[in-house]
């Protein structure tokens, strides 16, 4: 029997390039061939893939219906080229995809404002800490100057204020430097729909790395946002995501520290790229139940 119909989320980490440089980073891919979005041959091509992506899943279960897709860009950092990024957003609203992009905050101004107001359902800020030293110290701060929490509160009230239906998302990734930070006051202000909470994953290195209990402990702080707060078990997260990297391939964990690939979907059907990973819909609906 069909499920309810769901929404099919992309996730398209569509640069590497960022302006911060945080330790922990892991949008790493360590590929010098050049990033699509650059293309505009290549990103139509992808696009068309994604489209399909969908209908594929949808013939091949019995169970699980999706009957709209969104794409979820990611980075490096996703505003970081604006005219690419406006590029995507115009051929994404040709297929009818609902987006919403991951931004590291440091790029709100007018212009990224309106187009996140007129054009995302969502929007996720990453905020790790409050405090410039800490952010300094993680690596989040440009030539711009360091993370600041006030310009993004402000950007997130501006946005709501175009756009009242958007869904505002908080990421947090807990690690050494933020363990016994509190994040109420700004939490409380910004009100997000959704605050994913992240324990550091120590894939590049592991010197920021924390102990379950504190993790424990930084969540039992916060316990008043229970109600929005999502923590993700890493192993859930294998074969429940449907990833592309910034060439263009399906990315999914590999063995040792790695990432197993499909072939480039601008050159490769999305029938053939999907058959070279491995993908539950099932289990993306299972996580959806929990976390959405
Ligand atoms: S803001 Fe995100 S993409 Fe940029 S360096 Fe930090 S973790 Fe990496």
């Amino acid at each position: 029997m069909l499920n309810t119909p769901k929404e099919l989320v992309v996730n398209w980490h569509i640069t590497e390039a960022c302006n911060y440089k945080c330790d922990y980073c892991f949008a790493k891919w360590n590929d010098n061939s050049k990033e699509i979005l650059h293309s505009q041959f290549k990103v139509e091509a992808l696009l068309k893939q994604i489209e399909n992506i969908r209908h594929l899943l949808n013939k091949k279960s019995n169970t699980v219906y999706f009957d709209k897709l969104r794409i979820n860009l990611v980075g490096g950092e996703t505003f970081l080229y604006r005219r690419q990024l406006k590029n995507i957003v115009n051929l994404s609203k040709e297929y009818d995809f609902k987006l919403s992009a991951i931004t590291n905050g440091s790029l709100f101004n007018v212009e990224n404002i309106e187009l996140i107001a007129k054009n995302f359902s969502s929007i996720g800020i990453s905020v790790d800490s409050l405090n410039e030293q800490t952010n300094l110290a993680i690596g989040r701060t440009s030539k711009k100057g360091v993370f600041n929490p006030s310009e993004v509160l402000t950007a997130i009230n501006y946005i709501k204020e175009h756009n009242p239906n958007i869904e505002i998302k908080i990421n947090t990734v807990v690690n050494k430097l933020n363990i016994s930070e509190d994040l109420s006051n700004f939490i409380a202000q910004a009100q997000p729909k959704k605050w994913k909470i992240f324990k550091l994953l120590p894939v590049y290195s592991n010197k920021l790395e924390i102990l379950n209990q504190e993790f424990s402990q930084f969540l039992g702080r916060h316990s008043n946002f229970e109600s929005i707060i999502s923590a993700e078990d890493n192993n859930d997260m294998t074969e429940s995501y449907l990833m592309i990297d910034p060439l263009g391939r399906f990315f999914q964990n590999g063995p040792a520290d790695g990432y197993n690939y499909s072939a480039p979907l601008w050159e490769t059907s999305a029938e053939i790229a999907l058959q070279q990973i491995n993908f539950d819909s099932q289990k993306f609906i299972n996580r959806y139940k929990r976390i959405i």
